[in-house]
């Protein structure tokens, strides 16, 4: 089956194998399009703009870039709206991140929800990049009617964000494309080991003391990658922005107890005080640097999306034994 992939209003026939269609093949693609009775635009340049025809990607957030970085290799200039360790669900734009906007011819984004910082910046004429959600097509959990954008904490999500970016920037860059493809490839490989090693390092955990307490509902996608119990949440909502009534945290105080929840697990982007608090009134341990929303900072291991997860993996296991 041959994919359509649009690329500023042109349409390129993709076969099977990956290799376009378009240019030397152009009367086989021409017959196609009319036999599949599709419209094409007339043939034109792509705009590259400035930077030598390398792509000018803008991410909007860690995760996003990180993986964008691993795909593009030196074949593109990769950017991000959102730096580690900040909280990306009430983030505003600078004026310096609209700039970046303006500047891209590639924008990636997380959507379902979480990067609406962008909408603003992007629906304005003065942009010209081709806008791609690389967690399309990932199955979505969906807690209290939202869908929950936190995909990247399942190893297996991740890899469906690794193709849609190199088929992204293959859209954007069909020159580059073979590098593209072979760098994916690799990092998809590199994801399967994680998501092994990660489910060796649950199973090190007695299954009584499988349960999560987290600051807020970011796990859910490791949780049930890796047959996890969510027991509850401080902050008891998909956002960080929710605030937990006094109620709320004696409910959960009380579930600690009674489900014998062995640590509360914060987050590196976020005040860990109630979260501490609560671990303190329960009497278990309080694990404060897990990356929920964030990856690490540069050099700390975490600062790609496999390190991220098994640094998370390691400090799950770690509490829980
Ligand atoms: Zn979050």
């Amino acid at each position: 089956m041959a994919r359509i992939i649009l690329v500023n209003e042109m349409k390129y026939q993709y076969r099977a194998d990956g290799k376009r269609l378009f240019g030397r093949a152009l009367p086989l693609f021409v017959a196609a399009t009319a036999l599949l009775g599709l419209t094409t635009a007339a043939c034109g340049g792509d705009d590259d703009g400035p930077g030598g025809g390398r792509p000018l990607v803008l991410a909007a957030t860690v995760q996003v870039e990180a993986l964008a970085r691993v795909v593009a290799g030196e074949d593109a200039e990769v950017t991000t709206v959102l730096k580690a360790g900040v909280d990306p669900h009430d983030y505003e734009l600078t004026a310096g991140d609209r700039k970046a906007v303006e500047r891209a011819t590639v924008i990636l984004r997380n959507g379902v929800g979480l990067d609406g910082y962008l909408d603003s910046a992007i629906t304005g004429k003065e942009t010209r990049a081709k806008t791609f959600v690389v967690t399309e097509g990932i199955p979505l959990r969906v807690v209290d009617g939202e869908a929950d954008p936190h995909v990247w904490q399942n190893p297996l999500n991740v890899k469906v964000m690794v193709e849609n970016t190199a088929d992204a920037l293959s859209a954007k860059d069909p020159g580059s494309e073979a590098g593209y493809r072979d760098r994916a490839a690799a990092y998809l490989q590199r994801l399967d080991e994680v998501d092994r090693e990660i489910a060796a390092l649950m199973e090190s955990i007695p299954p009584a003391n499988r349960k999560m307490v987290t600051n807020h509902d970011a796990f859910g996608y490791f949780i049930e990658r890796y047959g996890l119990e969510f027991v509850g949440a401080v902050i008891p909502s998909l956002s960080t922005q929710a605030e937990p009534s006094a109620k709320d945290i004696a409910a959960l105080q009380d579930l600690v107890r009674r489900e014998g929840v062995k640590a509360i697990f914060a987050e590196s982007s976020l005040d860990p005080k109630v979260a501490t608090q609560l671990a303190k009134d329960t009497g278990v341990k309080i694990v404060d640097d897990l990356y929920g929303d964030s990856l690490g900072e540069p050099g700390s291991g975490a600062e790609t999306v496999d390190g991220m997860l098994l640094a998370n993996a390691r400090k799950i296991a770690g509490a829980l034994k």
